[in-house]
């Protein structure tokens, strides 16, 4: 702990300056965004874990949709997550990890006027500001690395539970330490030494599939498309997830746009999940140029260069069309002007 660091007033605060605010709360809210990835639910899980063996009252949860994913549960054996109905009406401090905007809370939004303080921990170069207080870094290519910082300014020991909470959001946003460079793949070390013992952890987290998964798989698959065009000539691969399927399959579909992403060359991939009828949710890939977080962010949602989504009511035809229009002017902005992306090609 930090007890010697003064209390940080409103505004951007470093590692320390966290620690000092949460050190010093009676109890605290963890948050990640809704349909949360391992990164937000990592960072959350890891965060409350440690302020809990520290004495702190801190619990974890998502604002939807349940019940949480499969990944959720694999990261959560002291079950420090609870229902978004169970979540504390009045925490004194909320933090809202891999959260770049307000509506990403979804269902516990109320939660970021009702605490005394609020703190983001984030990397999205699209965070919006909107809570009181900010870590926020894009250039960390994951939320865990921020919350590690954070522990570290703690004084917290990183056990098993920690250290698999982080490693599973620090593989899952480097794209299996693609990204992220020398400082990722350390922390991943000091991670397993801790604790997080990869194979098993992967096995557990996606390595298992049913078996029916082989043929809705290949369904969605065979119902891809590619448009050699779009995206000013860089070219889009997408598909479409009906809602039984989405339903049925929620935690494995996601990761398809990985496949199609893996055809589309220099292009962009998409997915697009039908989460309800009319209701749908895009996921976005490509290699940062285009710009996909510029093209999400104008269709309501956000993300970085290289992946990106947003959420839209509509018919999929009608979604595909807002989708082409934003990539085409995401990829002119790109032609002329490059440096708009410099470096940034993680994959989240
Ligand atoms: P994914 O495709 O894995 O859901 O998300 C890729 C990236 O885009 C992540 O950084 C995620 O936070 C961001 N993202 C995905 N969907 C949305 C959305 O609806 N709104 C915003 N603001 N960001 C999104
Ligand atoms: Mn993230």
């Amino acid at each position: 702990m930090t007890p010697e660091t003064p209390l940080p007033g409103p505004g951007p605060v470093d590692p320390a300056g966290a620690a000092a605010l949460l050190a010093g709360a009676r109890d605290v809210l963890v948050v990640g965004h809704v349909r949360p990835d391992a990164d937000a639910a990592g960072s959350a899980i890891a965060l409350a874990t440690a302020l809990r063996r520290a004495g702190t009252g801190a619990a974890v949860a998502f604002g939807g949709p349940d019940p949480v994913p499969h990944m959720v549960t694999v990261l959560d054996p002291d079950g420090i997550v609870v229902p978004a109905a169970d979540a504390p009406a009045d925490p004194d401090v909320l933090v809202c990890c891999d959260i770049s905007s307000a509506p990403r809370i979804g269902d516990l939004g109320d939660r970021l006027d009702r605490a005394r303080v609020s703190l983001a921990i984030d990397h999205h170069a699209s965070f919006t500001g909107f809570a009181t207080h900010h870590l926020v870094d894009p250039a960390a290519p994951a939320t865990v690395l921020l919350v590690r910082d954070v522990l570290v300014a703690l004084g917290a020991e990183v056990d098993a539970v920690i250290a698999r909470a982080l490693f599973a959001g620090l593989y899952t946003d480097t794209g299996g330490f693609r990204w992220g460079g020398a400082d990722a793949l350390r922390l991943g070390a000091e991670l397993v030494e801790a604790g997080a013992e990869p194979r098993e952890l992967m096995r557990e987290l996606t390595g298992t599939r049913p078996f029916a998964w082989l043929a809705a798989q290949a369904t969605v698959l065979a119902g891809a498309r590619r448009e050699p065009d779009a995206a000013g000539g860089a070219g889009l691969v997408w598909a479409a997830v009906d809602p039984a399927t989405a339903t049925r399959f929620r935690d494995h579909t996601p990761g398809l746009v990985g496949q199609l992403l893996a055809t589309a060359g220099d292009g962009v991939a998409a997915l697009l999940t039908e989460t309800a009828p009319g209701e749908w949710s895009v996921s976005l890939r490509g290699t940062g140029s285009p710009d996909l977080s510029r093209a999400a962010t104008a269709l309501g949602g956000g993300g970085h260069p290289a992946a990106a989504g947003f959420e839209r009511t509509g018919t999929r035809d009608g979604i595909l069309d807002l989708l082409r229009a934003e990539l085409a002017g995401a990829a002119q902005v790109c032609g002329t002007s490059p440096e708009v992306h410099p470096r940034d090609t993680r994959v989240r």
